[in-house]
């Protein structure tokens, strides 16, 4: 039963019933399965196009994707939806998926010296005593500026210069910078301050703080796409990585999978993740085009290990747990969120930390980060015994979201790469948007759209 029975799709949602057959001569190859590539496909397909996507793992969904638990589908990498994912309810409301989707009212909460305080209200901010009074008012105050000022020139300001002002160093070194070390590590004082101001604003943008899960998980999400490429004529492949794009002689694009097997496309579509283009255009004919990409991109990677446990600690969805002595920074208590029958009935907690993939730490066994995750969870919850635990898993992602830079809108890859052939529609795109399912869809539908409305 829906607690936020209010949601509806908004008039200005993205949807595209349109299935005038526009692109009923192209041959199309997607790279990459992930959510970009799956939506790509779906709604190139429905314009009449042969679409073809090509998976380089055994699964599809990229970061969304799953595993099984018992008799329910979990991600690997804790997801919701929020109220103001426009794109993404527009995609569920057209995959008939919405009266499957469920909201609960969620909560945010900041762990300081073993501490738990929950900080969503104006009342918890003012108790909040790690910081010092007139600290915890401009704080306040930040928060409020976020919502009404305009994002105009944010991204030619760092994080730490806009925070620090608006907050002041003390609170910026207790409180802002910790958060945002936490997701970019050393990298933290080059962010622009519209990262902060999409995030924030997505986050606090309502009234209240609600997120929203789909029953039975983001699984039906990625098998509704499936079933709709495959009956609009699509094909997936899995387990075929591609190593190379070239010209072919006909002047057509040729996707070389690295197992050897090639085939010529009219236009092809990459979703994968940015470093991708690097390798795969920089020693053919491509490698012109290839240079119109900034090569300094990079992208941060995260581990998370999955807790599934007897009982909960929180009743926070989110808990920021920032001390240099805890081997993650925070903590996502889903079972806040999901229903009971879509956790098997366990109670589950996401246990995040943001490490690059040149870090030691990102090649460290999965035992030895389940033990020192669970001596973190120890430090945080004196209570928590080893008995609390029911099963434990880890996954890693290397390439989740660019390191950010200011200036980076005008870093931002292009959509398309050469007309009439070649688009990009991945993560490192999506900024000022935050890289979420929504922001992909976002970007899907405005590369679909600018292929579609191509004049010949
Ligand atoms: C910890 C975590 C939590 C998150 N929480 C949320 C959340 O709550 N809500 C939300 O909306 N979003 C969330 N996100 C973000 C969201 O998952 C991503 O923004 C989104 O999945 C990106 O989709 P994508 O298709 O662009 O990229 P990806 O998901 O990265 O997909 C890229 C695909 O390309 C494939 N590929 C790579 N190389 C090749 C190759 N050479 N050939 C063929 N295929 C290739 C990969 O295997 C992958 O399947 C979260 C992400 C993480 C990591």
């Amino acid at each position: 039963m829906n607690d936020f029975p209010v949601l509806k799709v908004a008039s200005n949602t993205t949807t595209n019933n349109d299935t005038r057959p526009v692109a009923s001569t192209w041959n199309v190859a997607v790279i990459g399965g992930g959510i970009s590539g799956l939506v790509v496909a779906y709604w190139l397909a429905k314009a009449g196009a042969r679409v073809t996507v090509y998976e380089a793992s055994d699964q599809l969904g990229g970061l969304g994707t799953f595993f099984q638990y018992r008799n329910v589908s979990l991600e690997r990498f804790y997801h919701c939806m929020l109220p103001s994912d426009k794109h993404l309810l527009g995609l569920l409301h057209e995959l008939d998926l919405t009266d499957e989707i469920y909201w609960k009212e969620t909560s945010f909460g900041f762990m300081h010296n073993g501490k738990l305080y929950g900080l969503n209200t104006p009342l918890e901010l003012l108790k909040f005593s790690p910081l010092s009074w007139i600290d915890r008012i401009r704080v306040g105050l930040t928060g409020l500026w976020g919502r009404i000022c305009s994002s105009k020139g944010l991204d030619d300001v760092t994080c730490v210069e806009w925070l620090s002002r608006l907050s002041g160093n003390r609170a910026f070194e207790a409180f802002w910078k910790p958060m945002l070390q936490a997701k970019f590590g050393d990298r933290y004082h080059k962010v622009p301050a519209l990262w902060f101001w999409t995030r924030f604003n997505r986050e606090k943008g309502g009234k209240r703080e609600c997120k929203g899960y789909i029953h039975g998980g983001y699984r039906r999400i990625i098998e509704a796409l499936v079933k709709s490429i495959e009956a609009h004529g699509g094909s997936i492949r899995l387990q075929a990585p591609v190593g190379k794009l070239d010209f072919a002689e006909n002047a057509r694009l040729v996707v070389h999978e690295t197992q050897g097997k090639s085939e010529a496309y009219d236009r092809v579509v990459v979703t994968a993740p940015i470093s991708f283009l690097h390798k795969a255009m920089m020693d053919g004919e491509l490698a012109k085009t290839a240079a119109l990409i900034d090569t300094d991109i990079d992208m941060q990677g995260v581990i998370n290990a999955v807790f599934m446990l007897h009982r909960g600690f929180t009743k926070h969805y989110w808990v920021a747990a920032i001390d240099e002595e805890i081997p993650f920074q925070g903590i996502v208590e889903s079972t806040t969120l999901l229903d009971k029958t879509d956790t098997a009935g366990v109670h589950l907690i996401y246990l995040m930390n943001y490490v690059h993939r040149t870090d030691p730490l990102f090649y460290q066994s999965d035992e030895e980060i389940l033990k020192a995750y669970t001596a973190g969870l120890k430090r945080l919850f004196p209570d928590f015994q080893d008995d609390d635990v029911i099963d434990r898993f880890v996954f890693r992602a290397p390439f989740v979201e660019p390191l950010y830079t200011i200036g980076y809108q005008q870093r931002k890859p292009p959509t398309i790469l050469l007309t009439g052939k070649l688009y990009l529609a991945t993560t490192a795109q999506v900024y000022p948007d935050v890289t979420s399912w929504n922001g992909t869809i976002g970007l899907a539908r405005k590369v679909v759209d600018e292929m579609l409305n191509e004049e010949f």
